[in-house]
């Protein structure tokens, strides 16, 4: 899937339209869900240019990679869910209902999320 420049991340990325930053370094940017869906409700997302998961794992660079998922478990941390459990999602594609093609992590918590959504 090539990547759309003019998604609502790459957007985000480029200042063009604002977010509440939580946490950024040099591979990430995270933000609050503009529709939070649990009490904790972030997206985290790279500052490359990867349109999905698939993207990611293919093309990212080793550090790239690295410094994403550090940085998940940093700010699942910091937002205070690792202790008490949160859910990770990569939506993926049409089938995988992704709205932005821009690879990000959903990272909800702060209540019981439940079972697996249904299929
Ligand atoms: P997806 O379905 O692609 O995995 O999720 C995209 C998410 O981005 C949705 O949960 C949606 O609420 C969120 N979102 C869409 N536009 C914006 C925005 O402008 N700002 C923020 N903070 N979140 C957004």
């Amino acid at each position: 899937m090539a990547y759309d420049d003019n998604n609502i991340f790459a957007k985000i990325l480029r200042g063009e339209i604002p977010c509440k930053k939580l946490y950024e370094d040099k591979y990430v940017l995270a933000f609050p869900d503009i529709a939070p869906k649990a009490p904790v409700h972030i997206l985290v997302i790279p500052k490359g240019k990867y349109a999905n998961v698939v993207d990611f794992g293919a093309n990212a660079t080793p550090d790239e990679i690295t410094g994403f998922w550090r940085a998940v478990s940093k700010i699942a941390a910091d937002n205070g869910v690792a202790g008490s459990g949160f859910r990770t999602i990569a939506n993926t594609g049409l089938n995988g209902g992704q709205e932005v093609p821009h690879f990000h992590v959903h990272i909800l918590g702060g209540k019981s999320i439940g079972s697996i959504v249904s299929a």
